[in-house]
């Protein structure tokens, strides 16, 4: 079979599948589940794998909702990486109920393409990546170590071939103090609440002179328990984000000081907790170019990243620094829809929607077959992987 005649394979091959991918899809919008916590999501999407005949194997890395399967033997090794965890409050608001489910779509074609293609497709279950950074405990577990391209899309407002994905790192802020009587002896306490405001003061201050690609953000998650009490506690949770990772280091600094700063003011102790880094997003080219050309083909254009655009923050830049990588976006939406809104929920389950995870499926599973039948792309791909890191 030519590669042209296994890509008109997967077309049908995803389009047999289409009511089935469709309802899971929504299935799994309208049970939204938080980081580390997706079982139906995962149940779901395994279960239907199973009634295909695919068997994964749960719980990779340590992650109760991870999942892993494979087709094909030998080398190379095509990695196709779906999430499927929701934000709290809003919902599915980041459309990762379309990314499983055509993740599994795209796998399952293939499965049923690879007739005399050396190598294998692997497809990844990847849990929490609104929250905790799931791909890390996937790479610990080894899964990317033999990995010739690792393929995932994200839905979004516009079609983007390279998105700048920001690098990122959580930052946890405790202030203790001394309890009391708010209003009988307020000389006798020492206010966590007021340590913690003025850091976060100081963090605004610092934010009218950080540079312009590079973010401070958070919520104060326990500001004291009564009124007529003098907190002895207060907490935020904040996160510091830029496409430089240098930049980033000094900004983590800089963050800090301003609530080491206020501890000395106030008289409180601090307790400052960083996360691990989730690195920025490095878009493979030869990858990146195959997934576009497979996308026109399905009557898609993607376009290039537009100057000071960016959609945040992902832990599949910490898969791209170790394994050549695509995350492009997928508009599901004819309009400008912010992410992480209850706008964008709402259009993670509409017709266009399911029609745009339709066409990612069918354009990660071509891109896969180029990788298998072309040695020269994924030779031209780990050249331009190795290219960057130098
Ligand atoms: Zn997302």
């Amino acid at each position: 079979m030519s590669p042209a005649d296994r890509k008109r394979r997967i077309g049908e091959r995803v389009d047999a599948r289409r009511d089935a991918l469709d309802r899971l899809a929504l299935e799994i919008h309208a049970r939204p589940e938080l980081a580390f916590e997706e079982r139906f999501a995962a149940d779901a999407l395994c279960a239907y794998l199973e009634s295909e005949g695919a068997h994964p194997r749960r719980g990779i890395g340590g992650l109760e909702t991870a999942f892993v399967a494979e087709a094909g033997s030998g080398e190379p090794v095509v990695a196709i990486l779906g999430e499927y965890d929701a934000l709290p409050g809003v919902g599915h608001a980041c459309g990762h109920n379309l990314m499983g489910t055509a993740a599994v779509g795209a796998f399952l074609a293939l499965r049923e393409t690879l007739d005399g293609v050396r190598g294998r497709v692997r497809l990844l279950g990847c849990p929490a990546e609104e929250r905790g950074n799931g791909k890390t405990y996937l790479i610990k577990a080894g899964v990317f170590g033999d990995v010739a391209a690792a393929l995932m899309y994200h839905p979004g407002d516009r079609d983007e071939v390279d998105p700048l994905m920001l690098a990122m790192v959580n930052l946890d802020i405790e202030f203790a103090g001394k309890a009391a009587h708010a209003a009988a002896e307020p000389h006798e306490g020492v206010n966590a609440l007021d340590g913690l405001l003025l850091g976060w003061n100081a963090l605004s201050a610092l934010r009218l002179t950080i540079r312009s690609d590079s973010r401070v953000h958070g919520i104060i998650t326990d500001g004291g328990k009564a009124a007529n009490i003098i907190p002895d506690h207060a907490a935020a949770r904040l996160m510091v984000r830029s496409p430089d990772n240098a930049y980033l280091a000094d900004l983590k600094r800089r963050v800090l000081a301003c609530f080491e700063g206020a501890a000395q003011a106030t008289g409180c102790e601090l307790r400052a907790e960083w996360s691990e880094v989730c690195e920025v997003v490095t878009t493979n080219r030869p990858l990146a170019e195959a997934f576009t050309a497979n996308a026109k083909s399905l009557g898609r254009t993607l376009h290039p990243r537009r100057a000071a655009d960016t959609h945040g923050s992902t832990d599949m830049g910490n898969v791209t620094t170790i394994a050549p990588g695509i995350h492009p976006f997928l508009s599901i939406t004819d309009v400008p829809i912010p992410g992480h809104s209850v706008a964008f929920a709402e259009a993670a389950k509409t017709p266009q929607a399911l029609e745009t995870m339709h066409i990612a499926a069918k354009a990660l599973a071509m891109t896969a077959i180029d990788v298998l039948t072309d040695p020269g792309l994924a030779k031209r791909a780990k050249e331009a992987h190795n290219g960057h890191k130098a």
